[in-house]
């Protein structure tokens, strides 16, 4: 017998009901997300290669070791095959797409969100999988629009706080920090250098490597062993310059006068490269290890990196697996999680009586009635045990009925069985079962 063949491991099917609780979060992100202006931006699920190496950067753990990479064939002999990549985020794409499309001409702030699937090859485990689902927004343009104003990183923190909320997710932390200009994190990359050449012999292989190729994402290092030593070296807070300092206490500020909690976490510089001045997570204690619900920040830098315009921006996204499982965990939501029951199933006695049914079938479901077609080739015994499941009234469509135009339906909550004519049967079945008889 040959082997049964299995979804890829770190890869799920996702089914019903849950997928329910999946279209609530991106129902709520869409409206959400509108109030504040932001509209949807779609972009390919694969980029050649370099543009994640040029934003993400190449000393990432994203880009040294999780990207799905392949040589696409060339398409005539002359050309040099591409080297492409499934996306592992979406902030590198969406920036593509503003220098590409030249929306930085429009002079607007551009505000746009993305809800897809991204693509990591991490080993796989609770909340962390190798194609999971983002939902992401980002507020990027010109100096000229206001793209670098501080009020720009309190709007997008305080439309997450609400959409957080809006969803029912209780009990979420924001951690926040900054980690300074371009200028500011080179001076401390150096600083953190001096102070790693005694430390980094005693860490982890990879902090070692680090330590002299990009020692600041020893900051992100995971290894418990290594984080005693983490806890003593110098904050990035410590190397600010007076701009950026201003600017991350107008941040604080805005989220104090709108009522927005926060942390302070100075070790918060996030694993990608592009990120400058304000940084942040939003966690959440369900979750478990994998607790991140959301990260984001500046990338004043990023469309330049790229071959871009100077376009300062900032952005989040957020992993659309862990809001479903900091949902369940909540159990805020039991109500979606239960199979869905329709209004009616219809039961045709007999074959014959099919056509007939899907007619009715037809006719209710234009009337926005949830329906479900039962089979003439079921007893209605059968018919009865099945709809019971599924419905809270089973429609009965006999020779009888059919001539008479009068149906038989049955009420499952109280148990009732009357006949309704063909005319009012819309009208019966959009009632409430538990208040009336029929
Ligand atoms: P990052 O782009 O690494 O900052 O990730 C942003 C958010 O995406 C995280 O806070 C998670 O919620 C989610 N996320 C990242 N990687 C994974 C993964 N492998 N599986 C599930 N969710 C993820």
């Amino acid at each position: 017998m040959s082997q049964t063949l299995k979804a890829v491991r770190g890869t799920r099917d996702l089914l019903p009901p849950e997928t329910a609780l999946w279209n609530r979060i991106e129902t709520t992100a869409r409206q959400v997300f509108a109030r504040y202006n932001f509209g949807e931006i779609r972009t390919p699920i694969f980029e050649d290669t370099s543009l994640f190496a040029r934003s993400v950067g190449e000393e990432t753990d994203i880009v040294s070791k999780e990207m799905y990479t392949w040589e696409d064939r060339a398409r005539a002999q002359s050309e040099k095959p591409q080297s492409l990549t499934l996306r592992p985020e979406n902030t590198a794409g969406v920036v593509r797409a503003y220098i590409e499309h030249k929306l930085g001409e429009t002079g607007q702030l551009q505000k746009l969100f993305y809800i897809g699937p991204q693509f990591r090859r991490e080993r796989p485990q609770k909340g962390r999988y190798r194609q999971f689902w983002q939902i992401g927004a980002e507020a990027i343009g010109p100096p000229s629009a206001g793209s670098e104003s501080p009020l720009r990183d309190a709007e997008i923190l305080e439309m997450l706080a609400t959409f957080l909320d809006e969803l029912g997710i209780a009990g979420w932390t924001l951690e926040l920090n900054s980690v300074g200009s371009a200028a500011d994190r080179a001076r401390y990359n150096e600083i953190l250098r001096a102070a790693l050449v005694p430390l980094a012999p005693q860490m982890c292989v990879d902090c070692q490597r680090r330590a002299v190729t990009n020692p600041l994402r020893v900051l992100d290092c995971k290894v418990p062993e290594d984080q005693p030593i983490i806890e003593t070296l110098p904050k990035i807070g410590d190397s600010l310059g007076q701009e950026s300092i201003d600017h991350f206490a107008a941040v604080t500020a805005a989220l104090e006068a709108a009522g927005v909690p926060y942390h302070l976490n100075p070790r918060l510089v996030r694993g990608l490269d592009y990120y400058t001045r304000t940084t942040f997570e939003f966690t959440h204690g369900g979750l478990g290890a994998q607790n991140a619900l959301l990260g984001g920040g500046r990338y004043d830098g990023l469309s330049e990196a790229i071959g871009g315009p100077k376009a300062p921006g900032i952005g989040f996204a957020m992993g659309l697996d862990r809001l479903v499982l900091a949902l369940q965990a909540a159990e805020a939501v039991r109500k979606d999680a239960a199979p869905q029951i329709a209004d009616a199933y219809i039961a045709p006695l007999g074959e014959a009586l099919n056509a007939a049914a899907l007619t009715l079938a037809r006719e209710l479901r234009r009337a926005d009635l949830h329906i479900e077609l039962g089979d003439g080739a079921f007893r209605l015994k059968k018919s009865l045990e099945i709809a019971n499941k599924l419905a809270r009234r089973i429609v009965i469509v006999g020779e009888d009925e059919v001539q008479s135009g009068n149906l038989t339906v049955k009420n499952f909550l109280t148990g009732v069985q009357t006949k309704v004519s063909r005319a009012e049967l819309t009208a019966c079945l959009k009632k409430p079962a538990r208040e009336v008889p029929a």
